[in-house]
């Protein structure tokens, strides 16, 4: 691909690079397998690619299947059953069993939360094989997988599991005659439908709550990525999860997707991806019997670095890490960097200086910063958003290219362009790559208001060392989560979610509860 940018292209070799520095989302364990031991297991890797539904693997009715390819090195690793209307309807009948006869819903929230702790438990206990799924069918790099996105699922299974019997419901102030029972109640059977960039931890997010609150679920994986939804499956049978109470149908959206969006058995739908398949969902949702829609959609989301900012180090750090994390596939992935114009030259600098340690490498090699984008497709979209900023008159500083072309696994350089106008393309649209935006600012309050001129309002930071600046300014940022002198601070203890078109629900914390459980109120008459 012919890329010029303004001041040309800076390119460097990523074999000759230190590793990145992994503060950004630490992996917060040790791991001492080597690049040939991670090799080894993938070759030795059993993937079974059955649906399950009812507590057994099955094959597609219709006995399709299709190819699950790892991004790595292009390779098949399995064929996966192809899910479609038929194989929803039996899995949304096997939920819908479960949820009547009560067999989850009608046990005490103490036993939930035992079945769904030791599910936790069983998720790391398999840490190193769900690691290795996650990271061959969606190319993140192992150190992440296995540090990162295992807790991170587990401590959502766990944190839900331990809530569930600490709930409590409510009694309304009412008159002496009366006595107002406010009440939640499971929603029934819940569909979830998730993407492919953090495989395992969104559907822990989806299925923990759901679970939680007494509901039955139908998983649906991404296409790109269905590996450990399967297995985590089959460990929740193993952690003692009724069987039907979670199923997992792999398929492709137009197919699987639709239909359990669009089934008037379904009370529930709670979704991931992007705002194109989130409007899509909620016209299912309008089409067939109004059930509850939930999504939770993409980004473009700005950080903000003042002049006056404390640590302009950390603030160059935070910045370059987020956005080349997980291969700039994030949803809340600061894709719009607004650095205030008398210190743009030293941030870049400090910037690019950071910029090699983000090599794409083999994601099975544990010093590995940066892995492979999801697929071949992902790959494109994100090289054409690359030559719309070239072609739009953004200046590519840095990346811009694809790499490791030779592996046969779909890599890109991570990318930053300088001189982004708000209005480019590269600006207004999720790339869903790694690929930075940097726009210059003279006028704080006109970075808020181009902060703010986006369709999405997934999360926002702003760097300064003014208290009173900042308030003003988190106040201002239309987000569902605003950060100050930070990106990196993350918890399930608090929601997760946007405003405007990045979406309409709340995943995690106790708040996700909400969107599993109808509210009842009972009145009864005293005499
Ligand atoms: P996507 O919308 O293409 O697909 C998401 C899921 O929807 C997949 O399982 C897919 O098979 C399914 N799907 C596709 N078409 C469908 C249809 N017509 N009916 C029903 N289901 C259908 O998104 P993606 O490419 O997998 O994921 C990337 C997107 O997800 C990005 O936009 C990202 O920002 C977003 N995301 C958001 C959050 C959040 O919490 N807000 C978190 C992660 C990812």
């Amino acid at each position: 691909m012919a890329i010029c940018g303004k001041a040309g292209r800076r390119s460097f070799i990523h074999a000759a690079c230190r590793p990145a520095s992994l503060r950004w989302r630490r992996p917060n364990d040790t791991m001492n397998e080597s690049t040939k031991s991670w090799h080894e297991q993938a070759a030795q890797l059993k993937i079974d690619g059955r649906a399950l539904i009812g507590g057994k693997r099955v094959v597609a009715i219709e006995g399709a299947t299709f190819d699950c390819i790892s991004p790595i090195d292009g390779r098949k690793l399995a064929d996966i059953a192809r899910g479609t209307a038929k194989d929803i309807d039996a899995a949304v009948a096997s939920a819908r069993a479960a949820f009547e006869d009560r067999r989850w819903a009608g046990k005490a929230p103490a036993a939930r939360k035992r079945i769904l702790i030791r599910f936790a438990d069983l998720l790391l206990e398999h840490r190193d094989e769900l690691a290795l799924l996650e990271t061959l069918d969606m190319g993140k790099p192992i150190a992440a997988s296995r540090a990162t996105d295992v807790n991170a699922a587990a401590n959502t299974l766990r944190w839900y599991g331990e809530a569930i019997d600490k709930v409590y419901d409510e009694i309304a102030p009412t008159a002496d005659s009366a006595l107002a029972l406010i009440t939640r109640e499971p929603v029934g059977v819940v569909g979830a439908i998730v993407p492919w960039n953090y495989p395992m931890l969104m559907a822990a997010w989806k299925i923990a709550p759901a679970l939680a609150t007494g509901n039955s679920v139908v998983l649906k994986p991404s296409e790109k990525s269905p590996l450990t939804a399967l297995r985590l499956g089959e460990l929740a049978l193993e952690a003692g999860l009724p069987d039907g109470v979670l199923n997992v149908v792999t398929g492709y959206g137009h197919e699987a997707g639709a239909a359990l969006a669009l089934h008037s058995d379904v009370d529930c739908i709670a979704f991931t991806g992007s705002t194109r398949v989130g409007r899509q969902i909620m016209q299912y949702a309008g089409q067939s019997n109004l059930k509850r829609a939930w999504t939770e959609l993409g980004g473009k989301s700005p950080l903000i670095v003042c002049a006056d900012v404390a640590d302009l180090e950390r603030a160059v750090e935070t910045a370059i890490g987020a956005i080349f994390y997980n291969q700039g596939e994030s949803c809340n992935a600061p894709s719009r960097l607004f650095v205030e114009q008398s210190i743009k030259a030293e941030f870049l600098e400090r910037a690019l200086a950071r910029v090699p340690g983000y090599a794409p490498g083999d994601p099975l090699d544990p010093k590995t910063a940066m892995g492979a984008l999801v697929d071949d497709t992902q790959l494109a979209t994100v090289l054409r958003y690359i030559d719309a900023g070239v072609s739009e008159g953004a200046n590519l500083l840095a990346g811009g290219e694809r790499a490791r072309a030779d592996s046969g696994g779909y890599y890109v350089l991570p990318t930053i362009f300088d001189e982004v106008r708000n209005e480019m393309t590269i600006a207004r649209e999720e790339i869903f790559g790694p690929v930075l935006s940097v726009i210059a600012f003279d006028d704080v309050a006109e970075a808020v208001r181009q902060a703010n001129a986006t369709s999405y309002g997934l999360q926002a930071s702003v760097w300064t060392r003014d208290i009173n600046k900042a308030h003003k300014i988190a106040r201002a940022l239309r987000a569902g989560t605003v950060h100050v002198n930070q990106y990196d601070e993350d918890d399930i203890t608090v929601p997760f979610g946007g405003y405007k078109q990045s979406g309409n629900g709340r995943d995690k914390s106790l708040h996700a509860l909400d969107k599993y459980t109808e509210l009842k109120t009972t009145w009864i008459r005293l005499e």
